[in-house]
């Protein structure tokens, strides 16, 4: 089955008791047991849950893995992961990887005796010279935030793979409809589920996919034995999102494209950072890798002051932070999404915008953005 239809199918048979065409949001703790130590197939909803393996079952098919673990947040999802390595074990993430990444291996993991060491991820020479023995993964993510760089992946897989090293990608700003990690060589995909998987702004919630069967059977014991999961409702939102994310990825790539074509054109711009434009640094590897360039644009102003003032200005384009959403959202990352990071060397430029193009009809977006430039 293609896509979208597996979207909607995958994990998704009707109810059996009524025929419940929508998998019922099953929001209970525990589940009654026929005898004692013989539960049905849930004992304890921290364990399992009907709403959140529909949801699991759905986006590991998408993103062609065998399996998925759902987790409170992106973020619960990647603490979970990295507790599958061992102190002193290595990670090497890139130079602009999401600013939570970077602060839960700095300020959370490197204490507990993890090493890591940051790289610029779209060089696959300075990826190889810095693995070191002890690097048991490659983190990647792409297009990169804010600054949409973009990765090659099967490079990078392969660096991983001659290292014995897993290849992990954040496929967040992608989604599985524009670029599917696991058939590129990489091992694992993450997923901040908050932004364009459940896509309507309405929750927090993360995932883990993967086709490598003995990893999954370890990230299914931390994801009960850590406890970092996500409630039924909030699965069933995710699921329904998944349900649209074919259309929706459409209608936000046909948005950013229209966003990019003002910006390009615009006096007051310094620079448009989109992995769709030839003239991007990562355009040859986001058209071998990706099905189109998504909905995340970023740009350069010619003064802190004038970004200051253009985020303020819009009105369609609600400012603030989070990406993905059906409603555009603007932001500064130097002092919102990104304050985190300052001093770090995954600092960004002052003068940086950065845009979650929403599905509204591109000619409102482009008047609202273009007002607020002039
Ligand atoms: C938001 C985000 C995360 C973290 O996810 P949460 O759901 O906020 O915990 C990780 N990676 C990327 C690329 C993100 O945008």
């Amino acid at each position: 089955m293609r896509f979208e239809t597996l979207a909607i199918h995958a994990g998704q048979e009707p109810e059996p008791q009524f025929g419940a065409v929508n998998v019922p949001i099953y929001q209970t703790s525990t589940y009654a047991q026929p005898e004692v130590g013989r539960p049905r197939r849930y004992d304890y909803a921290r364990g399992g849950n009907p709403t959140r393996e529909a949801f699991q079952t759905a986006l590991a098919s998408l993103e062609g893995g065998t399996r998925c673990l759902a987790f409170a947040s992106g973020l619960a999802a990647e603490t979970t992961l990295l507790l599958t390595l061992a102190p002193g074990d290595h990670v090497l993430l890139g130079n602009d990887v999401y600013g939570g990444t970077y602060r839960l291996l700095a300020r959370v993991l490197a204490g507990w005796g993890l090493a890591f060491d940051v790289v610029d991820m779209t060089d696959p020479q300075a990826v190889a010279s810095a693995v070191r023995d002890t690097t048991r993964v490659i983190w990647v993510e792409t297009p990169t935030n804010p600054l949409l760089k973009v990765v090659d992946v099967a490079a990078v897989a392969e660096i991983a793979h001659a290292a014995g090293a897993r290849c992990v990608v954040d496929n967040t700003f992608a989604t599985p409809y524009l670029q599917r990690p696991l058939e590129l060589g990489a091992d694992v995909v993450v997923h901040s589920v908050t932004k364009y998987l459940a896509g309507h702004s309405d929750l927090v919630a993360g995932a883990i996919v993967t086709g490598d069967e003995e990893l999954a059977e370890r990230l299914a014991f931390l994801q009960n034995a850590v406890g970092a999961v996500p409630g039924p409702m909030d699965c069933y939102l995710a699921l329904r999102g998944l349900k649209t994310l074919a259309v929706r990825m459409e209608a936000h790539c046909r948005g950013a494209r229209a966003i990019v074509e003002l910006l390009q054109g615009h006096p007051r711009v310094a620079r448009v950072h989109y992995p769709g434009l030839p003239g991007h640094p990562g355009f040859e590897v986001a058209v071998r890798q990706m099905r189109d360039f998504g909905g995340m644009v970023s740009f350069e102003l010619r003064s802190k002051e004038e970004a200051f003032r253009v985020a303020g200005r819009t009105r369609l384009f609600f400012l603030a932070e989070s990406l993905g959403g059906v409603e555009s959202l603007i932001e500064l990352p130097a002092p919102m999404t990104h304050a985190s990071v300052a001093g770090s060397p995954l600092e960004v430029p002052e003068t940086l915008v950065r845009l979650s193009v929403g599905i509204e009809h591109p000619e409102d977006l482009v008047r609202d953005l273009a007002a607020a430039l002039d």
